[in-house]
C-alpha cells in the first residue's frame, strides 16, 4: 500500500510510519512540524519507500500517484498545545480532516481518523463504551479539540454515509511512550522530566483523577489491525489498567528513586475527574488487547528520555 500519514512527524504519526514501513509499505509523512519534529522521523531519510512532506493540512492537500491509505493524525494532542493554539486545534479537526478526507475520495484511499477518548468530555458513565455520547463543555478551553474531534468524527462519517468513502475511526486513550514531547505538558514528560531532575511531580489539584495508560507499541498495533478491519463505527483503543494521578506520581518517584516529592498545583479547569477505556469492542472485533504493562513501557519510556532530560 501508499499511504498518507498526517501528523507523521509527531508522536503516534511517526511511530506509525516505522510500522507501516515494517509491514511494507510505501509511507509519506506530512506535517506542519508546529507541534511534531523532523527529529521523530530523521531516522528514516534516505528510506526509498519513505518521503516527507512539510504541509499544513488545514490548507489544501495536493498529493501525486496513487494513494491506498490516509491516517489522519495531525492535529496538537496535549492540553498545554491546544490551549496555546486553539485556532489551529479547532481548524485542523475541521478543515484538516475534510482536506483529508476530500483526498480519500479523490484518490479511493481508506481513511482513519485519530479521534480521542476527550469526546466523551468528563464521563458521567465508566468505564467509557464508544456508544456513550459524552460530556463535553463546547465553551471551556478543552472544548477547542474535544468539539474539533467531535466535528472531524461527523465529518467521516457524513463521507461515508454520502460518499461511501471507506473509513475507520480510532478512539484513542492517553498513550504515553519514547518520542513524547518533552515540553508538551502532558503528565507523562512533565514527571519523568521532573523526575529525572530530582524535582517533586507537579500533582494537579487532589491527584484523585484517574486516567489508564497505553505504551505507544499497543496502541499502534491496535490502530493498524482497525485499518486492516471492516468496522465503520468508533473503537476504543487503550489501557484499562487505571490508577490515580496520585498513584502513578507515587509509581514513578519509585522507579527513578526520586526523593523530590511531589507538589500539589491547581487542577486545569473542566480536567476529566475519571477516564478508562472499555475494550470489549476491539477484543471482540479486532482480537486486541494491550500487552505492556505500565511498569515496563514507563522503563523502556524513563530510558528514553533520560539522556535528554538535562540535570
Ligand atoms: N497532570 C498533573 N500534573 C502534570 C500534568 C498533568 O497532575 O504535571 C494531570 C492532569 O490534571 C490530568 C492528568 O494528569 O488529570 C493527565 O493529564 P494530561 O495533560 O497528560 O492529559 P489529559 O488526560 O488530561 O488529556
Amino acid at each position: 500500500m501508499r499511504i498518507l500519514i498526517t501528523g507523521g512527524a509527531g508522536f503516534l504519526g511517526s511511530h506509525l510510519c516505522d510500522r507501516m514501513l515494517a509491514e511494507g509499505h510505501d509511507v509519506i509523512a506530512m506535517d506542519n512540524l508546529i507541534t511534531g519534529s523532523t527529529d521523530n522521523i530523521a531516522h528514516l531519510a534516505g528510506n526509498k519507500h519513505f518521503q516527507f512532506v512539510e504541509h499544513n493540512v488545514t490548507d489544501y492537500i495536493y498529493l501525486k500517484g496513487e494513494l491506498d491509505a490516509i491516517l489522519h493524525f495531525a492535529s496538537p494532542a496535549s492540553p498545554v498545545d491546544y490551549l496555546e493554539l486553539p485556532i489551529q486545534t479547532l481548524k485542523v479537526g475541521s478543515l484538516g480532516t475534510h482536506n483529508a478526507l476530500g483526498l480519500a475520495m479523490a484518490k479511493g484511499a481508506r481513511f482513519l481518523l485519530a479521534s480521542t477518548s476527550e469526546v466523551y468530555g468528563d464521563p458521567q458513565i465508566h468505564p467509557q463504551t464508544e456508544d456513550y455520547w459524552g460530556h463535553v463543555n463546547p465553551i471551556g478551553p478543552r472544548g477547542v479539540y474535544d468539539e474539533a474531534k467531535r466535528f472531524a468524527e461527523a465529518m467521516t462519517m457524513a463521507y461515508h454515509r454520502h460518499h461511501g468513502v471507506q473509513t475507520r475511526i480510532i478512539r484513542i486513550f492517553n498513550t504515553y511512550g519514547p518520542r513524547m514531547r518533552l515540553n508538551d505538558g502532558r503528565v507523562v514528560p512533565n514527571f519523568v522530566k521532573q523526575a529525572l531532575k530530582g524535582e517533586p511531580l507537579t500533582v494537579y489539584g487532589d491527584g484523585g483523577q484517574t486516567r489508564s495508560f497505553c505504551y505507544v507499541s499497543d496502541l499502534v498495533d491496535g490502530i493498524y489491525r482497525l485499518l486492516m478491519s471492516e468496522e465503520v463505527e468508533p473503537v476504543n483503543i487503550g489501557n484499562p489498567s487505571e490508577l490515580t494521578i496520585l498513584q502513578f506520581a507515587e509509581q514513578i518517584n519509585a522507579i527513578t528513586g526520586n526523593q523530590g516529592g511531589i507538589r500539589r498545583e491547581p487542577l486545569p479547569v473542566d480536567d476529566p475527574k475519571q477516564r478508562q477505556p472499555d475494550i470489549t469492542k476491539a477484543r471482540r472485533l479486532l482480537g486486541w488487547e494491550p500487552k505492556v504493562d505500565l511498569a515496563q513501557g514507563m522503563q523502556q519510556t524513563i530510558d528514553w528520555f533520560a539522556p535528554r532530560v538535562s540535570k
